[in-house]
């Protein structure tokens, strides 16, 4: 792929809109979260330079590195992967979204944290639909709606939904479909279940699944390679 990352974000941004026309949704209900984790300062200008402004990375020690100051006024970090509770302090501090909490212990530290520091996080559940792939994510709905459960009142965050990384495409599109699908109904579940005033979204789909990901309802679309072009797997 040419590594042209605004010409790259935009296409992917095309191919949002024209999936979430063809099963009939207003591509504005879709956030397109750019995964910029393993890419140095330069490739994040570039993207800054092509407009965009929401960019997600999954370790703490990398957003220091990169987000600290943050690089613009106006954007907003997502961590989407696993937070140790020794880094939840600069989490908090340099993210507006977490989306790959899955405990109550978790929870609880990033709420304390956020009160003192006068914030409030967004955050997702993280759910693991694919079985193997991750060891992190909650594996059912019981373990979910137990979550929730203690989740009500915690002043520093703001639940908004669940996250997923699907099962891999090579698998075959039917088992990525379910996935997404059963995350779907967790999220909905948990809307009739629950008193969630900000539960709105649903972050599934990555560069390879995207479009399926927008056709099984999602509202977040993490997509890393696609814009910057391959990482480097340490
Ligand atoms: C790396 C990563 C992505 C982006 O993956 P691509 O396949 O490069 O689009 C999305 N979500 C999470 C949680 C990730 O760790």
């Amino acid at each position: 792929m040419m590594n042209n990352i605004a010409g790259n974000y935009s296409r992917i941004q095309e191919r949002i809109m024209n999936a979430a026309h063809r099963c009939g949704r207003q591509p504005e209900e879709i956030t397109l979260v750019a995964v910029s984790k393993t890419h140095g300062p330069d490739l994040i200008q570039e993207a800054l330079s092509g407009g965009v402004r929401v960019f997600g990375e999954n370790r703490v020690q990398e957003i220091l590195q990169k987000f600290d100051p943050p690089p613009g006024p106006d954007v907003e970090l997502h961590m989407i992967g696993h937070l140790q509770s020794n880094k939840v302090k600069d989490a908090v501090r340099l993210c507006s979204w977490i989306q790959s909490v899955d405990s109550e212990k978790l929870l609880k530290k990033i709420s304390s944290r956020a009160e003192s520091l006068g914030k409030t996080m967004d955050i997702c559940i993280e759910m693991n639909t694919s079985g193997q792939e991750s060891k992190f994510g909650l594996r059912t709905t019981e373990e979910l709606f137990a979550l929730l459960e203690t989740a009500a009142g915690l002043p520093g965050i703001r639940l908004r939904g669940l996250m997923t990384i699907g099962p891999l495409l090579s698998e075959g599109e039917a088992p990525v479909r379910r996935a997404f699908a059963s995350l779907r109904n967790d999220f909905e579940e948990s809307a009739r279940r629950f008193q969630l005033p900000h539960w709105d979204s649903l972050s599934m789909g990555m560069s390879n699944d995207f479009e399926i990901a927008v056709e099984e309802g999602s509202t977040m679309v993490r997509v890393g390679s696609a814009i910057f072009g391959s990482r480097e797997y340490r």
